[in-house]
């Protein structure tokens, strides 16, 4: 097995309570020179200080997205967040602004350390070390997956390329170039210069790459994404979690290729039923809450991700006994579908679609009538394969796996958007309610 910590990675939980404790009591420390956080907590009724342990959490209020963006709003461009004076900060990045508001999120060296680390442990994770030479395929700007991905494969002795503003078929040019062994994208885009090395007639499978990190979406945790990305590179296929305002939080292992890892040693994670907030049992579905323990310069505390999650704390047969989460983030608490009264998510609907190799891309359109969705499914066909077959198929499936039924149309081959950040399949279209 390969680690970035293995002192620490397999530490008894207790000992990890330990560490986690310590760092929490630092940062509550710090939590009264946060204007953000000091109304917060004020109007909360609750003393920083005197939160000594993880277990008491709970009596700390969450924090949303919404609070977040709204204070930005007040107090452009950074809102109250800032822990400390500008000038401590160095590092600017803002989210992608899928889901809403764009936000800007600054770090301080000692806060962008815990980003590093975060990478450190998805790379050696997924068994990349200082032999590989690591392709990063994401846009140039402000997002931070493409720095702190590159700065985590320098920090594991790796030969780190950005792969940014060049076009697919450069990038694939680059990756043979240059005979990387990483490929670090968004599940999507993966698919997307698998399709692109087709059309050129470039054999991704006799490239060097040996493994695809992935972020950006759920899709590298869905088996049928993952399968498809492993077949079209000929290679392993790991899967991470993170967000710009808390951190690359989830990393995957050599032993387990259902679950991903919870990063307990920069993080405390608690997993809530949305609904009321109150911690789920282990092994039950809810909502990943995150306190970031080393971005004191910009910290969230009980965060709402709204990513839906199943956690076990069983000790993994890589030696690590941090958390993992069963299948990876299964959606978000707010895009749960009600289909003729079946819930479903949408990554649920993106495996059924990716276990047929002759859909080469699809879109959703999602109809609300009194709070029920309507699905209209747009798919391109591979060409030689007749659609009436492959819609007959398609809609066998979604009968059987998921028992909802959808209306399909074709689309013409290479028509539908084709996504390198993130994917956007599924979008609300007219009806009541809708956004
Ligand atoms: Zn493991």
């Amino acid at each position: 097995m390969t680690y970035y910590d293995a002192d620490r990675e397999t530490l008894d939980r207790g000992a990890l309570r330990g560490i986690q404790d310590e760092k929490l009591c630092q940062l509550m420390a710090e939590l009264p020179r946060n204007p953000f956080y000091r109304r917060k907590l004020e109007a909360a009724g609750v003393d920083p200080l005197s939160i000594r342990s993880g277990d008491q959490l709970p009596e700390l209020p969450f924090t949303t997205k919404a609070e977040l963006v709204e204070s930005q709003k007040r107090h452009p461009p950074y809102g109250e967040l800032l822990t400390y004076p500008i000038s401590e900060y160095g590092y600017l990045h803002q989210t992608s602004g899928t889901s809403g508001s764009p936000l800007l999120w600054l770090d301080r060296e000692e806060d962008w350390a815990t980003w590093v680390r975060c990478w450190g442990h998805v790379f050696r994770g997924a068994g990349v070390g200082d032999d590989d030479v690591v392709f990063c395929a994401f846009s140039f700007g402000p997002y931070v997956a493409h720095w702190s991905a590159l700065a985590g494969a320098r920090a594991i002795g790796a030969l780190g390329l950005p792969g940014s503003a060049m076009t697919s078929l450069q990038r694939l040019e680059r990756i043979f170039e240059h005979r990387a062994t990483v490929v670090v994208s968004t599940p999507t885009y993966a698919l997307h210069l698998a399709e692109v090395a087709q059309d050129n007639g470039l054999d991704l499978a006799s490239s060097a790459i040996r493994v695809t990190i992935h972020a950006g979406e759920p899709g590298a945790s869905v088996p049928n994404v993952k399968r498809r990305i492993e077949e079209a590179w000929g290679a392993r296929t790991f899967d991470h979690a993170g967000a710009t305002e808390v951190g690359a939080w989830g990393f995957d292992c050599l032993a387990d290729d259902q679950a991903i890892h919870l990063n307990e040693l920069e993080f405390l994670f608690e997993v809530i039923d949305p609904d009321n907030g109150e911690e789920v049992e282990e092994g039950a579905r809810g909502e990943v809450v995150i306190t970031t323990l080393g971005r004191a310069g910009m910290p969230v505390v009980r965060y709402r991700t709204g990513d839906v999650v199943v956690r076990t704390n069983e000790p993994c047969s890589c030696g690590r006994r941090l958390s993992r989460i069963e299948g990876g983030i299964l959606g978000r608490a707010d895009d749960m579908l009600i289909v003729r009264g079946v819930n479903v998510y949408p990554s649920a609907i993106d495996n059924l679609i990716r276990s047929l190799p002759e859909i080469v891309e699809y879109q959703v359109e999602i109809r609300r009538e009194r709070s029920l969705d309507d699905l209209s499914l747009q798919i391109e066909v591979l060409p030689g394969n007749p659609f009436e077959a492959v819609e007959q198929t398609l809609h066998e499936a979604f009968r059987s796996k998921l028992n909802i039924r959808v209306a399909i149309v074709e689309a013409e081959a290479g028509s539908l958007p084709r996504f390198e950040l993130k994917a956007r399949r599924f979008r609300r279209v007219g009806g009541a309610g809708s956004e």
